[in-house]
């Protein structure tokens, strides 16, 4: 099998829909990406893992067939997800060029075991999700399984990490944990799925910058011919004609440069992770600032109250410590992070 995910060009672009619908649609959607030269490799899910129930499970076999006529027709390999042994067997069966493992699967060693099984002894290729727990050791896991079946390309795919409670991205991306998987595989190429991340398209290409930044070697985007008329993953999908200005407009820095930065690029990077990090939470305690901010509207109760803010202050001084990080430094931040507090509160209870 010809090694398709050596490509000295980055990023690599796995581009297609995120589920197969109709002969029309897939057929369309990959004409116009191969068209515009946005493509290396097509994806598209036939068999559809859905949280609920009652939700659109993709079309199987028929899948199959239209990426069947599509790899021969347009002359691109084609990708979909396999979840056992028996989506292996169907794949390999009609065609398939490479296989993915989704987040659902990744995080359970049954089903990866069972798969690794079914793949002993195929030259194949596959590429593999991160589980959607920030779990690095059952990501590694995963590849261990499938490498030890003796699949000699393989390659991850870095899709963001299911969190609790409200977030900016559908699945933040923790870079950290994708940076140390590649500490343990040298080799291992790595993709970055901006679309399943982000969950809208909206931050498709601030993802895919980011991606391009830490050197990864490849792009998975999902795009459709008509988002708005998806079964799956509607807010997430672009155009192919979108994507390729996405594409377009990505600033590829030198990889040499990249690599030579080195140590202090990677510790910068980790800087700014840091700093969104604290962006992040600093916007959840703001919007929790404007719920007290409501509850003391509703109730009538003042803004201020001096003992809640001394009892603030002097429970970070103490844990700031335990930190190393200085009163001095404590006092200032909290209390400018308490003043902007004030404000949110004060504009909720001014609003009519
Ligand atoms: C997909 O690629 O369409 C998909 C279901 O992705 P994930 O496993 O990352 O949720
Ligand atoms: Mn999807």
């Amino acid at each position: 099998m010809k090694n398709i995910l050596q490509n000295s060009e980055r990023p690599i672009l796995i581009t297609g829909p995120c589920s197969a619908e109709s002969r029309d649609q897939l057929f369309q959607t990959a004409k116009q990406l191969k068209e515009s030269g946005s493509v290396d490799l097509f994806r598209a899910g036939v068999w559809k893992p859905r949280t609920r129930p009652d939700s659109f499970e993709g079309v199987g076999k028929d899948g199959l067939i239209w990426l069947r006529e599509i790899k021969t027709a347009l002359s691109i390999p084609v990708a979909v997800e396999v979840a056992n042994a028996s989506h292996v067997n169907d794949a390999l069966k009609f065609g398939v060029d490479v296989l993915w493992i989704g987040a659902r699967t990744s995080a359970n060693p049954f089903a990866m075991q069972e798969i690794a099984d079914s793949l002993a002894g195929v030259d194949t290729v596959v590429l593999i999700k991160n589980p959607m727990s920030p779990d690095l050791e059952l990501w590694t896991g995963a590849i261990e399984r499938v490498m030890r079946a003796g699949v000699l390309q393989v390659a991850a795919i870095h899709r963001g990490f299911y969190t609790f409670g409200k977030s900016t991205y559908r699945n933040p991306p923790l870079w950290q944990i994708p940076i140390d998987l590649k500490k343990r595989f040298s080799n291992l190429p790595l993709i970055c799925d901006p679309s399943h991340m982000g969950g809208s398209s909206l931050f498709l290409k601030e993802l895919s910058q980011k991606a391009m930044d830490l050197n990864y070697d490849g792009l998975m985007i999902e795009s459709h011919i008509d988002p708005s008329s998806a079964l799956s993953d509607k807010q997430q999908q672009i155009t192919p004609v979108e994507l390729r200005s996405l594409i377009d407009g990505l600033v590829l820095r030198d990889k040499e440069a990249v690599t030579q930065n080195g140590v202090l690029g990677e510790l910068r990077t980790f800087i700014d992770l840091c700093d969104d990090q604290l962006l992040d939470v600093l916007e959840k305690r703001m919007e929790l600032a404007r719920k007290i901010g409501t509850y003391k509207k509703e109730n009538n109760l003042t803004i201020l109250q001096n003992s809640r803010w001394d009892e603030i202050i002097n429970r970070v001084i103490t844990k700031g410590e335990q930190r190393g990080i200085s009163p001095g430094c404590v006092h200032e931040v909290f209390r400018s992070i308490h003043q902007e507090s004030i404000n949110h509160q004060n504009n909720v209870m001014n609003s009519h």
